[in-house]
């Protein structure tokens, strides 16, 4: 009979204050879950924005939705998984049945989304606990933690010989990148590429655009030491993002011989996104991998959406299959064609979680990994 057990975590109480490392307690996997003793998670934009609260979501609760570990413990009618598997975790569980999955399109389930902006497991309650009282999930993984109860549909397993470190980011900086660029937008060879803002997501889609053959990657950033990196890990030109759309763009059409086909902008905001589709050449497309503030507006020359056929395209989760992406991206990792270990600055335990916070939100890291065994 599987037991409850506890598990040291990094509790946010409320939107804007400090993370918490305690003891919580976590009930046993139910049916169709697993308990994962978590190694690494990293530290995404997206926990930023729950964080600081510019996106709601229900506290208290434990971010991270971007780890990796081993299986520990299944519940009831879990086929696919055993204990001692090595996994790497999917924020997309899905149904299988509802409209969404039946078009086969999986990360945009219509049962599983809801349930996770409600904070709870696919069943709509809670495994984690404080003194008895409840305590939400974060994208039904709460990876900030040394433990975790997940759906066995957002567990990927992976090779033994696969970091943790490296899983982890494939959760969902990586994904999230290379498969905006291999998925949503499907660069082809000698398409020309600019990705704007070089985070884990951003990085990952300059190296997602090296794999898929780019003739031009141009780098945008307000950080000169993000666009160093970015030339290192195969951008063909950078430019210097000082706030202004039009000049931005103005720069990238000139790097880029005339227009990029893909503009990619990995943090929502609206001026970056607005200069990205500007920096698009005829038939070009914005790729808008991040997600905008609640109540955002997107400002665009819309006679230049005719006239060039000019689009917008919508990125998350990069259009991709966890089941079948996540080793793809892996088997290219282990091959060197795919140099993940790039996107990770900083190392951190648990107990420095609010530092590895904060390094993510002052752009001083590409990728904080929180060191979790
Ligand atoms: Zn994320
Ligand atoms: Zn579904």
């Amino acid at each position: 009979m599987a037991e409850a057990v506890t598990t040291r975590a990094a509790l946010l109480p409320a939107a804007g204050t400090p993370l918490r490392v305690v003891e919580l307690d976590l009930a046993p996997p139910g049916p169709g879950e697993v308990r994962v003793r978590l190694h690494a998670s990293g530290v995404c934009s997206d926990d930023l924005n729950a964080i600081d609260g510019s996106v709601e979501i229900p506290c208290p609760v434990v971010p991270g939705h971007e780890g990796a570990g081993v299986v520990e413990e299944i519940g009831v009618g879990v086929r696919g998984l055993a204990v001692g598997d090595h996994v790497a975790l999917s924020w997309a569980p899905y149904c299988g049945s509802c409209e969404q999955c039946l078009r086969d399109l999986p990360h945009l389930c219509g049962t599983a989304w809801p349930l996770m902006l409600a904070g709870g497991m696919l069943d709509g309650t809670t495994r984690l606990s404080f003194g008895g009282a409840v305590v939400h999930h974060y994208c039904f993984l709460s990876s900030f933690a040394e433990r975790a109860v997940v759906p066995e549909r957002s567990c990927v397993r992976i090779p033994a010989e696969v970091p943790f470190e490296i899983a982890a980011l494939v959760g969902c900086a990586v994904t999230s990148g290379v498969g905006a660029v291999w998925r949503t937008a499907g660069v082809r060879p000698d398409e020309r590429v600019a990705v704007f803002g070089l985070g884990g997501t951003g990085m990952s889609a300059i190296l997602g655009a090296v794999v898929a053959g780019a003739s031009d990657i141009v780098a945008v950033d307000v950080l000169p030491e993000r666009l160093e990196h970015a030339r290192a890990a195969g951008a063909t030109a950078t430019v210097v993002f000082d706030g202004a759309p039009e000049d931005a763009a103005e720069a990238v059409v000139a790097a880029s011989g005339g227009g990029v086909d893909y503009a990619f902008e990995s943090r929502g905001r609206p001026a970056a996104v607005r200069a990205a589709f500007l920096s698009t050449r005829a038939r070009g497309a914005v790729v808008m991998m991040g997600v905008p503030r609640g109540d955002a507006e997107i400002s665009l020359p819309a006679i230049t959406i005719p006239r060039m056929e000019r689009r917008v395209l919508g990125s998350i989760y990069g259009s991709s299959r966890p089941d079948r992406d996540f080793p793809e991206i892996l088997n290219l990792y282990l091959r060197g064609r795919l140099p993940l270990e790039r996107l990770i600055s900083h190392r951190m335990p648990l107990d420095q979680a609010d530092d590895a916070v904060a390094a993510v939100r002052s752009g001083e890291a590409t990728r904080a990994v929180l060191k979790l065994a």
